[in-house]
């Protein structure tokens, strides 16, 4: 089925393009209107495709950050290849500083493989799906926390049931040389970009760069510097001699769902444990308190894993079901 989606980027030619792509919107003020989703292509020739994006959600921003800066100073001609580009993928989400989308409410990052009769979000789902993977090698999806989650900056391996793709991944993971590498599956969640991006064949690399809702520099230097790597690993940019990524750090993974410790009623969380520091199973991750019943006392939440605290939940308020914290453990990797 086509997209709705329309445009006058010309994927095929050479050089730089900045320019829209056009998502019909025609609410009560504007009939016959769109959304401006940005979109850069940069096309050196010869070479492979590499589909970047940021704004999948709309409150991470150190992924859109960087890739402004790549549209503003990379010479198409230096490339060999083709990348392109995206900072803004969710445009309204992006625009609204929300994780949702304000038209439909969706996440963006749920809304796989999309649907081009379905709602702004799912629209946008669908081209990025049916447009853009088929033309794409590689796809580099960047993400941080969002305004709900600190996580520690890390690059993300979508696992991949093709061990000949996996190895591409986890070589590409590694590359972009994060402090650290996690494989994270979104518990098998098959509406994730990244999940769509591995069942179109595509070397993926995913991010996580600390979050929060807010820009963090750390996390900034993590982004620019680790796209970069994933271009020049690629072959896309010429690496420079002493700029070759380590690709050695330590490699962890989100065992599954016990992992993930949960608010076991509503309240307010009270961490006990700083990102980074060894927990064991069974330890107090910390506990919720009743503000408004001071005799109850506070309700201690365990850790079900022993590892690295990897994520924590940035708001006091918690509701019951509210993932408060999540652990990683070490992972040898395939290739
Ligand atoms: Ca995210």
């Amino acid at each position: 089925m086509a997209s709705t989606i329309h445009s006058e980027i010309d994927y095929d030619q050479a050089g730089r393009q900045v320019s829209y792509l056009y998502l019909p919107q025609s609410p009560h003020s504007d009939a016959w209107g769109a959304i401006p989703i940005p979109i850069a292509v940069l096309n050196g020739g010869l070479g492979p495709t590499v589909l970047l994006t940021g704004g999948n959600h709309g409150d991470e921003y150190e992924g859109p950050i960087t890739l402004g800066r790549l549209i503003r100073e990379l010479d198409p001609g230096a490339l060999q290849g083709r990348l392109i580009i995206l900072p803004a993928l969710n445009t309204p989400a992006v625009l609204a500083g929300q994780r949702l989308s304000p038209i439909d409410g969706k996440n963006f990052n749920r809304a796989f493989p999309g649907n081009p009769e379905g709602s702004a979000t799912e629209q946008i789902a669908y081209y990025v799906n049916a447009v853009l993977f088929p033309m794409a090698d590689a796809f580099m999806d960047l993400h941080s926390g969002g305004s709900s989650l600190q996580i520690l900056a890390s690059a993300i391996i979508e696992p991949a049931e093709d061990p000949a793709q996996m190895a591409r991944i986890v070589a590409a993971a590694r590359a972009f040389d994060a402090p650290l590498t996690v494989m994270l599956d979104n518990l098998g969640d098959p509406r994730t970009s990244t999940a769509a991006a591995v069942r179109a064949g595509l070397t993926v690399v995913g991010t996580e760069l600390t979050g929060g809702g807010g820009v963090n520099r750390q996390g900034l230097e993590v982004c620019e510097r680790g796209v970069r790597n994933v271009l020049a690993h690629l072959g896309v940019l010429e690496t420079t001699g002493d700029a070759q990524p380590a690709g050695n750090r330590r490699v962890t993974r989100i065992p599954g769902p016990a992992a993930y410790v949960f608010a076991p009623r509503a309240g307010v969380f009270e961490a006990f444990h700083e990102l980074g520091e060894t927990v064991e199973a069974g330890q107090p991750a910390g506990q919720v308190h009743t503000l408004d019943a001071p005799a109850e006392p506070p309700e201690v939440v365990r850790f079900r894993i022993s590892g690295t605290l990897y994520s924590k939940r940035t708001f006091g308020r918690v509701e019951r079901g509210n993932c408060v914290s999540v652990v990683i453990t070490d992972y040898v990797a395939p290739g």
